[in-house]
Formats: structure tokens, sequence, C-alpha cells
């Protein structure tokens, strides 16, 4: 159906680390365009609300059990059906490939895919643009470009090697000084989000940065994330 487009509080930039997405066991594979740079590249521009709220019945965009009273002993009682974020507010508007026209080199060198369904990052451009871009209140044109501009402001590998990050398969870097580079950088606080390799190790997988409305300006991330990390985290090579 069409959802309301206008009612979330900010986005989630997210960027992936493509060292951490292809060393799990699931593995990755490489876009038609060939091998990415040892960059982040971008996974989306996901419009969220700032407090989930309690999901209508029959409405499952965005919904996530979560506690909303804490504690073990009452968790199973306060356990709700809520709603953090908008999803897929126009199943009918898919993205046109003439739209994006004179994006498209930027987002192949910025936006790949890693995923081994297509190798075709349009079709990842396009899934990005149905589930969340359609609740941007942005055009098709205006949601990429934002994204791309958004990207383009901090070389987020190059911060953390600033702060002696670099990606190594053996050394292991404190989260808190990963979160802390990045907001020096970018003015910012970061969400991060972790997982595993294949030999069960957690590494830094996702940087959500936090953005205004306007798709413009840096916030800081005021929104707790369970991100799976650990207080040491590797940043593996790519
Ligand atoms: P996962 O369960 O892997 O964390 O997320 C699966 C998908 O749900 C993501 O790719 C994204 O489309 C959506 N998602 C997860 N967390 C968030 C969030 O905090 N905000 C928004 N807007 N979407 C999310
Ligand atoms: P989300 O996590 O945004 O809901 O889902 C991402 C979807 O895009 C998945 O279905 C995944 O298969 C597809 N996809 C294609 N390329 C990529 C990629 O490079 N990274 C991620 N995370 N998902 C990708």
């Amino acid at each position: 159906g069409v959802a309301s487009a206008d009612e979330f509080d900010f986005f989630y930039l997210v960027h992936q680390w493509p060292g951490s997405f292809c060393d799990t066991q699931a593995g990755c594979c490489f876009p038609d365009t060939g091998k990415p740079a040892a960059e982040f590249g971008i996974h989306g521009l996901w419009p969220n609300y700032a407090k989930c709220r309690p999901a209508v019945a029959n409405d499952d965009d965005g919904v996530v059990e979560m506690v909303v009273d804490g504690g073990a002993a009452v968790e199973r009682h306060h356990r709700r059906r809520q709603k953090c974020w908008p999803e897929y507010c126009n199943d009918g508007n898919k993205l046109r490939p003439w739209e994006i026209k004179d994006l498209v080199a930027e987002l192949d060198a910025n936006w790949p895919t890693l995923s081994c369904k297509s190798g075709k990052s349009f079709e990842f451009w396009s899934y990005e643009w149905k589930k969340h871009g359609t609740c941007s209140g942005m055009g098709q044109h205006g949601y990429f470009a934002a994204a791309l501009e958004l990207k383009k402001r901090h070389d987020l590998a190059a911060v953390l090697a600033g702060a002696g990050i670099v990606p190594s398969d053996d050394e292991s870097y404190s989260l808190g000084s990963i979160r802390d580079a990045i907001a020096a950088a970018t003015g910012a606080v970061p969400n991060l989000e972790c997982n595993r390799d294949a030999a069960g190790e957690t590494q830094l997988f996702q940087v959500y940065q936090c953005v205004d409305r306007s798709g413009k300006k840096l916030v800081d991330c005021q929104l707790p994330m369970q991100g799976k990390c650990r207080d040491k985290v590797k940043l593996p090579t790519f």
C-alpha cells in the first residue's frame, strides 16, 4: 500500500565494511563492475522514528519485538510489537534506471553490491529504494544524490586510519576508540554494528551515521543500538 512518507524523524546512513561482509561464513561476491575499493560502501539511507511506537494490527512494517520495560522478570509481560521505522511506503514506485543515469558511475563506486544474488548493484539500489527510499519524501534522483553527497563528506576508512585503526587480520581495536575517532572527525556520534567472521570473531561491520530529516546535516545518534559488538573488535582486511 501507500504509507505516509513524512512522519519519520531522522535518517540512518548505513555504511558497510566490505571486509566484514565478505569474511563471514556466508561469504560474498563482487559485482559485475569488479572488486570494490577497500573503503566503506553505502548500504542504505533509512528513514527512522526517534521513538518506536506500538504497531498497528496487520502492520508488519519495521516491526521488532522489543522490551518496553527492562528487567528479565518483567520482560515476558512487557514485550510489545513495536514499529521503529517506516518501510515500503509505495511498492508501485519502482526505481527507473534513467532517473539516476548521471549517478550510476558514482553509485557503482560507492554503493556496490556484495551479495551473490545477481552481481548487479542496480538490484541492490532498487531494493533499498523500494524498502526505504519510498519513505524518504525524496524523489529517486534526490534520494541517491543525497546519500552520495553525505558519503562524500567523510572517508570513514581514512578517518579510522588517522586514529591508527587500520584493517588487519590480527589486530583488535577498542570499540570506543572507533566511535570516538568517527565522532571527532565528523562532529556526530555514530552507532556501530558488528558481525562475526568465519572463525566467530567479532568485527566492525556497519557504521550508522545519523542525518536530520533534510538529509543534509549529520547529527548525534541518540537511539541506543544493540549492535552485537564487544569492547574489542577486529577490522579485517579486504
Ligand atoms: P537486520 O535484522 O539485519 O539488522 O536488518 C534487516 C533489515 O531491516 C535492514 O537491512 C534494514 O532494511 C531494516 N532495518 C534494520 N534496522 C533498522 C533500523 O534501525 N532502521 C531502519 N529504517 N531499518 C532497519
Ligand atoms: P536490508 O538489510 O536493507 O533489508 O536488506 C538488504 C538486501 O539487499 C538483502 O536482501 C541483500 O540480499 C541485498 N543486498 C544486495 N547487496 C547487498 C550488500 O552488498 N549488502 C547487504 N547488506 N545487502 C545486500
